[in-house]
This record gives structure tokens, sequence and C-alpha cells, in this order.
């Protein structure tokens, strides 16, 4: 599963170890201190086990004596077992989602403990989501490397990116607090401003708006966020001064479709509790009503949820008649969706009978007028330009399908343009104004790769986003990996990698799967998408990077080499989600409302040429849309010292107490961890102190030092009859340790069995 690349010195090359964990079965463990052992370890083909001490107690996995991708998922799983839930791999952090509450891994004695490691300079510093964002604040306060910061948290969904952010957040506005509170701040009163604690609150306070916006229960999360979020802190002379958020795709169909036992975005739920609770008034909805759009019940957290987004907007001055008007668009989208259509005598589509009421509440919420409504869900408007006017027909739409698709099209544009513009005033409140900041530490939390048995759009998307931060990732490891090579006094190793730089070209360059795709969308015939992806297939196959899906027959689509992983992508809705098109006769009648709150969310927001785009010549598509956004992204991670936290989810339901080895290895190969570590490899697998080594291969005498002696052993072992000298291809002596290749290994173990 795991790609190669075209880099004609793949790791596999180099690799040659004992082949990936066979399957096993899923491991519970019910035991919360012991853990399993490690015995299985022992049926691998390794020639160097590792005890289960060893594997407990090491915190960085780079540093694990033999680099196998068995012993670094059996060192996770280990170390999981006995609730050390971080890791070090070199400098990214691997977080384990523990699956439960787990409150003193993250208390203020910790955040303290962790400000102090970071802030004395301890060379071994405890693995901990703190100890991230401790030297990101040090960096940036001692203006440190690139001065700007930028931690990536990334993982699948559930696997505890939101939370990881969260306890980042924490640590640095808990760390601001005690820094204004120290007597001897040697800052003290000339650079602190007046009501610090005001703008951290503020900043504290978008949370629970944006996740009440932005986020919904999943089958994998009941708190999973539907939109990717770059958090940026602004410091100026040290000090915490504001922030400012920028978002990223937020799944706006979910609005209109979710999938089977999930839920629709939490504020929806809390709208509704709100109002049966008495709690929100005045929004032309009855206490009984039902909603086609909320699948799921609505329940008493919902109502609890509902007081601290209110809380939140009073702190972040949304004002009661702000409030008001939001929950009206949020109403009318409940409405909306209770509009269903019925065949006419003529075989036109008009609004049935039961839905005239929410037809009425809608046009009363939207300041719409409402036949105009119903034209423009059931009526298609052809404008004809002749050399002497513009001639206007009407024709009744044929399917039911276009009218619903209507609706929805025009509920997502409401309810992702209110989201935006909700984003856009918390970043009107809590961002300071450009003189008096001047660096930050961005925190990043973007869904991880994803591969599903179908996948789309969104996925095209996400992962091509996580091909971008792999690539930054891969470029900044490899500057680390040189730098160790060069402390323990090697200079010029080769350091064979994956290369993704094809598998992005393959989807960004000028002939590629996006500019195909995008083309496609211009044409003014209708395109057949399966056409389309066989387009696609045929101009990209001979980069190695795209194929045609293997089984005939199957649906149509195409298959990315990912460096996760092949991903296929199926046809099916791919050009109608890239135009993204919004009906002239929806934006018309929105833009027509008397509402002037509707028609300024919806005329300026961010991206309102989206829908312009479609009376210029060139559509702006979702694909090009969001390019732009990584390209702007990426153009800011490279003005930053970069640091990683990946989340891992010890199984695929985030269920307390199931550990599934396999699947954690899935996760660390996708997220770059095995990868991460088998460039630390570099061709010698095996690094071990000095002292280690001359324990197990030789021993130690009076008066020589353990370096001295293993270098001794090493040679009479590994070097040729006629020479002392021993290959750097077999063995190099670092400064503090001994680095051995796959087959210097063997033969010291060979050697190690005779004299035994
Ligand atoms: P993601 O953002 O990656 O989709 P979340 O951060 O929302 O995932 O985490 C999913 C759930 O996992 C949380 O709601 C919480 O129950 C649990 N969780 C995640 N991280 C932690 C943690 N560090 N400690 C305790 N529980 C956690
Ligand atoms: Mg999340």
């Amino acid at each position: 599963m795991y790609q190669d690349g075209n880099n004609s010195k793949s790791r596999r090359q180099i690799h040659k170890g004992p082949p990936p964990v066979p399957p096993k079965k899923p491991r519970v463990n019910n035991n919360d201190g012991s853990g399993g052992s490690s015995q299985e370890l022992s049926s691998s083909e390794s020639v160097y086990s590792v005890p289960r001490e060893k594997l407990l107690s090491c915190e960085d996995l780079t540093r694990l004596p033999v680099l196998y991708d068995d012993i670094v998922v059996e060192c996770v799983y280990e170390r999981y077992s006995s609730r050390q839930f971080y890791t070090w791999a070199g400098p990214t952090l691997v977080a384990c989602n523990p699956c439960r509450p787990v409150p003193q891994l993250y208390t203020p004695t910790l955040i303290e403990h962790h400000h102090q490691q970071v802030k004395n300079g301890v060379d071994h510093r405890d693995a901990h989501v703190y100890s991230i964002a401790g030297v990101a604040h040090h960096r940036l306060t001692h203006h440190l490397g690139s001065v700007n910061q930028a931690v990536l948290v990334s993982g699948e969904s559930g696997a505890g990116k939101t939370e990881s952010a969260r306890y980042m957040l924490g640590y640095l506005t808990h760390t601001e607090t005690e820094l204004q509170q120290m007597p001897k701040s040697p800052l003290k009163g000339v650079w602190r401003d007046k009501q610090p604690k005001d703008i951290q609150d503020k900043i504290l306070a978008s949370n629970p708006i944006l996740e009440a916006f932005g986020n919904a229960a999943t089958l994998r999360n009941h708190n999973s966020s539907r939109f990717g979020k770059l958090l940026r802190l602004q410091y100026g002379g040290c000090q915490l001064r504001g922030a400012e958020i920028d978002t990223y795709l937020l799944e706006k169909t979910r609005v209109t479709h979710q999938p089977e036992r999930e839920r629709n975005f939490h504020i929806f739920y809390q709208v509704v509790a709100g109002i049966k609770a008495g709690v929100l008034t005045n929004l032309a909805i009855i206490k009984e009503q039902n909603f086609a759009i909320l699948p799921e019940e609505v329940t008493s957290s919902d109502l609890q949820n509902l007081r601290v987004t209110l809380s939140a907007f009073r702190l972040l001055e949304f004002s009661e008649n702000h409030q008001q008007q939001i929950f009206e668009i949020l109403a009318a989208l409940l409405q909306l969706g209770n509009i269903s259509f019925i065949q006419g005598d003529k075989g036109n589509w008009n609004i049935n009978e039961e839905s005239v009421a929410s037809l009425k509440a809608v046009c009363g919420l939207l300041g719409l007028n409402e036949d105009h409504l119903a034209e423009s869900l059931t009526i298609h408007t052809i404008s004809v330009n002749s050399a002497h006017k513009t001639s206007v027909f009407h024709k009744p739409l044929e399917r039911v399908s276009q009218c619903t698709e209507r609706r929805d099209a025009m509920m997502q544009l409401l309810y992702h343009r209110l989201f935006l513009h909700i984003v856009h005033y918390i970043n009107a409140k809590i961002s300071a104004h450009r003189t008096i900041w001047s660096h930050f530490i961005g925190i990043l939390d973007v869904y991880g790769f994803e591969t599903f048995e179908r996948n789309s759009l969104e996925q095209l998307c996400i992962n091509y986003a996580n091909e971008r931060l792999q690539q930054a990732f891969m470029l900044k490891y490899l500057s680390a990996e040189h730098q160790v090579m060069k402390e323990e006094g090697f200079l010029g190793v080769d350091i064979p990698y994956t290369d993704n730089s094809n598998c992005v070209l393959a989807l960004d360059s000028k002939i590629s799967v996006f500019t195909i795709l995008n083309e496609e969308c211009q044409l003014k015939r209708a395109v057949r998408e399966s056409e389309a992806c066989e387009r696609v297939c045929k101009a990209l196959e001979h980069t190695g990077m795209v194929s045609a899906p293997a089984t005939p027959g199957h649906t149509a689509g195409f298959v990315i080499r990912h460096y996760a992983g092949p991903v296929k992508y199926d046809a099916q809705g791919l050009l109608h989600k890239n135009k993204d098109e919004v009906p002239l006769e929806v934006w018309g009648l929105l833009t027509e409302s008397s509402c002037s709150f509707m028609r300024n969310i919806v005329e300026n927001s961010e991206s309102t040429d989206q829908e312009k785009g479609r009376r210029t010549t060139r559509k702006i598509t979702t694909l090009s849309k969001f390019k732009s956004s990584l390209d702007l992204l990426m153009k800011t991670l490279e003005l930053c010292d970069l640091h990683y936290v990946r989340c891992i989810k010890p199984n695929a339901g985030t269920v307390t107490g199931v550990v599934e080895r396999e699947y954690m290895l899935h996760q660390l190969k996708a997220c770059g961890v095995i990868e991460t570590v088998s460039i630390s490899q570099a061709g010698y697998p095996v690094r071990i102190s000095y002292e280690d080594f001359i324990m197990r291969y030789g021993h130690t005498r009076a008066g020589v030092d353990a370096t001295t002696a293993s270098i001794a052993v090493a040679k009479s072992v590994l070097s040729p009859p006629s020479s002392e000298e021993v290959a750097t291809s077999l063995c190099r002596f670092g400064h503090t340790r001994i680095f051995l290749s796959e087959s210097a290994l063997y033969k010291l173990e060979e050697v190690r069995k005779e004299k035994h």
C-alpha cells in the first residue's frame, strides 16, 4: 500500500528488513496499566528484538535501537497500553487519542513543567503537546529561527486534531496569563496592554461558535470538524495581541445531505432545542415542527451547548439584533428543507400544498416574495442574446430532482455565506491592528489523508492538501536529518526518501488532474463525467501517478497514487461539484431580498466572485479556488518554523479501550511517521549507543572506554581480512552512537551466536 514514488533510491530498496507486521487480530486492551506483552514481537524476523521496558521508556521513535515498521508500531502500542499517549518521532510529535478523558495530563502544573523544560533548554523534553506549543512560543518570543511559527496538526477524523489544537491554545493563553502576573517580568509595564485577558477570552470564545456552526456528529467522531482551520495568534513585543482565523472547505453539502446515522451541523439542533425551551423566540417555527434536514433527535446537551454558543456570542460582542438575524437565517434554512414539490397538470412542478406554510415562513424570515421564491425553485429562465436584443424565456423544470437541486443549492449557499460571515465578524473582533503585531504562531487543524469506498471531489481536495503539506514536511525533515548526520560527524550522506513531488505535479501543474477537470467545466456543452475522467487518465498515464480503475466495468473514475496509498476517485458528481454553480434564478432572488442582513452576507462575503463567475466567461471552480487558498496557506507556512503533531487513533471507531495495531500502522504510514523514522535509517537501520553495543557484542575491559572497545570489536568482525578499516556502507562510528547496516548487524549477530 505504501508508495515508493519515482525516486530510484526509494526506501524499500534499502529496507530489506522484516516484512510489515503480519495481520494480527485487534488486541483488546482492557487493562489500563499493564497493557499487552511484547511476546508477539519475537515472532517477527527481526534479529534484534527490543525488550518491552526499552520500548516503554523510548520517548523518541527515531532513537529506537532498531528502526523497523513493526518495532515502531510496537513501541507506540506498548506506550499507549501504559497510558503514555505521546511519543516523539524526531521533532514530530505522535499523539495517540486516549479515547477517554485524561484530565491529569492537562493541568496548569504540567503546563508549567513543560514551560520550564523548554525555557531551560532540556535536551530530551517529555513528549507532550504542551512541549510543541512551548517550543513554538519560545522560538517566537526569543526570536529564534524564522520567528513565525506554525504547528501542523494532522490525522484522520476523530484522531484528536481539534483537541490537540485546543490544548495548545490553552497552553499559549495560560502562559500568557502567567507572564503577565510575573512580578519581575522584564517586560512588564513596557509592553503589556490594559486588557490582555479580554483578548484571550475572545480568542477562546471563537472555538465554541465555530464548532457549533462547523462541526457535526459523524460515525467517527461525535464532534467532527467539517472544515479546515488555521488560527494565527498574533504577537507584538512578545505579547499576545490578537488572532485571525482562516477556514477551508466547509462541508456545506451536509446542510442538505447527511450520511446515514450522521447529524447536521450542531447549530441547527441547538436552535430547535432553544425554541422548544423558549430560549429562542420569534423565529417562525412552532415547537412541534419536524425538520427534514435534521435526521437525528435533539438532545438535552444541544440546549446546554446553545447556552455556550450564546455566551460566546455575547463575549464576542454579537449584538442581540445580530444574533437574532443569524438565528432567522438558520430558521429559514430549517424551513427551506421542508419545502417539497408536486407535479402539476402539464408536467410542471409546483410547491407542495403541505409545504406552503414553510414557504411563507422562509419568505417572512428572508424578506422574499413568495411567488418569486416558488418560481425560482421550479422555473428555468433562459436568456438569448441576438444582435438587437436579449430575449428571456421561461420554461418549467422537467424533473423534481432539478427543483430539489435548486433548493439545495440555495440552502448550501446561504449556510456557507453565514459561516463565512461569522468567521469574518469574529476576526474583526479578535484580530489586532497590523501596527501592533509583528509575528504569529499558527495552529493548522485540517483533515488528514482520506480514503473511503467512494471518493469524490472533497477527498481529492483534502488529499491534495495533504500531499502539499507532506512535501513541505519532507523538505524540512530532510534538512533536520542532515543536521543529525552532521552532529554525529558524517558529511555528505545521501538520504533516500519518498519524493511525492511527481504526485503534486500530476495534480496541479499545467497539464494535470486539476486543469483537465477545470477545462471540462468551462465547456459550453454538457460533458459526461466518465469521459472527463477518461481524459484525465489518458493525458496523465505517462506520469505513473494516474491510472484508470483496474477492474473493468467498475464505476468510472481515476486512481491517483498518493504518498499514503492509491485512491480511486469516482466520476459521478465530480464535475458537478467542481462547477459549484448557483442557478442564476436563485442568485437573483437572494440579491433582491428586502432583508439587508441576508443581502449583505450573500453579496459581501470573501468569495462572492465565485457565483458571479457564472456571469463572466470563465467559471471559478471549486478546485481552482481550493488551489489558490492552499497556495496562500503554503506561502504563509514558508514564513514559519514548522512543528508537527501527528494524531493517531487506536481504532477506527474511536472506541475506548480497543487498540488495533494494524490500524495504527496504517495511520503512522499515512501521516509520514514511518517515513520520518525510515529517513532516520538512511541505510543504517540500527543505531545504538556504544554502551549498548559493547554489552551485546563484546565485553567491557577496565581502562578502555565503551567507544574505543566498540570500535575495536566492530572492526574485528566487519573489516575484510586484509584490512583494518570497515566499509562505510556497513557501519559508521558517530560521536555518540554506532550506525549499523543490515548486513553488518547480521554478521555481528552470527559471531555472537557462535560465541555463546
Ligand atoms: P479530530 O479533530 O481529529 O476529528 P477530535 O479532536 O474532535 O478529533 O477528537 C475526537 C474525540 O476524541 C474528542 O471528542 C475526545 O472525545 C477524544 N479525544 C481526542 N483527543 C483527546 C485527548 N487528548 N484526551 C482525551 N480525549 C481526546
Ligand atoms: Mg476536528
